[in-house]
């Protein structure tokens, strides 16, 4: 016995967004087949302008619906520094800490041997020609402390150290609450790294 072919679709449609199962997508296809229809479009809606109307800004990568984006075409923003993250919502994450008025680099990705990505097929080729432009003094890379995150890191350190321009990490402490020997080593040898005085 088969649902009928549009919840069929639906449901396809829900699978198909991570982390979504079987279960978990026909839960979502029959709530939505509740849902007022007006909520129902304005929901539709959303889903093909945010896929229509939005791009990538043409210098620093990150989403955006106008280009330059509205960071790079910010004239308050510090133009000598800018942090290279791996993704467009780890700048929403370091905006919302409110310390930060430099630019950004979105990678869209990190180098990964194991998976064949290389440097070229992230927007590293793109970060190291901005870097030509005589006003940028500093990279900070806050890519993941992840495996593939410490590989990108590595390259971009050793690429740019050579041009004179300065070259940081963020420093990833360990989580709190967390306990040492469950710590990751990546987590770990980058603690130790940002060590400070007490
Ligand atoms: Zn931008």
């Amino acid at each position: 016995m088969q649902y009928p072919a549009p919840i069929s679709k639906l449901i396809d449609g829900f699978m198909k967004l991570p982390g979504i199962g079987p279960k978990t997508a026909s839960r979502l296809a029959f709530y939505v087949l509740n849902m007022k229809e007006d909520d129902v479009l304005d929901f539709a809606k959303a889903l093909v302008n945010a896929k229509r109307d939005l791009t990538h800004c043409s210098s620093c990568f990150y989403i955006t619906d106008q280009d330059p984006c509205i960071i790079c075409d910010d004239s308050h923003r510090d133009r000598s520094v800018i942090c290279v993250v791996e993704d467009s919502k780890d700048v929403m994450a370091m905006e919302k800490m409110q310390e930060y008025n430099g630019l950004y680099h979105v990678l869209h990705g990190a180098i990964s041997p194991m998976d064949g990505i290389g440097p070229e097929d992230i927007r590293i080729p793109e970060l190291i020609k901005r870097l030509q432009d005589e006003t940028v003094q500093e990279v900070i890379i806050a890519s993941n402390p992840s495996i593939e995150g410490e590989a990108t890191a590595m390259y971009l350190s050793r690429m740019i150290k050579p041009t004179g321009i300065r070259v940081t990490r963020l420093a990833h402490g360990l989580p709190v609450g967390g306990d040492l020997e469950y710590a990751d080593e990546v987590t770990l040898s980058r603690a130790v790294e940002g060590r400070r005085e007490l």
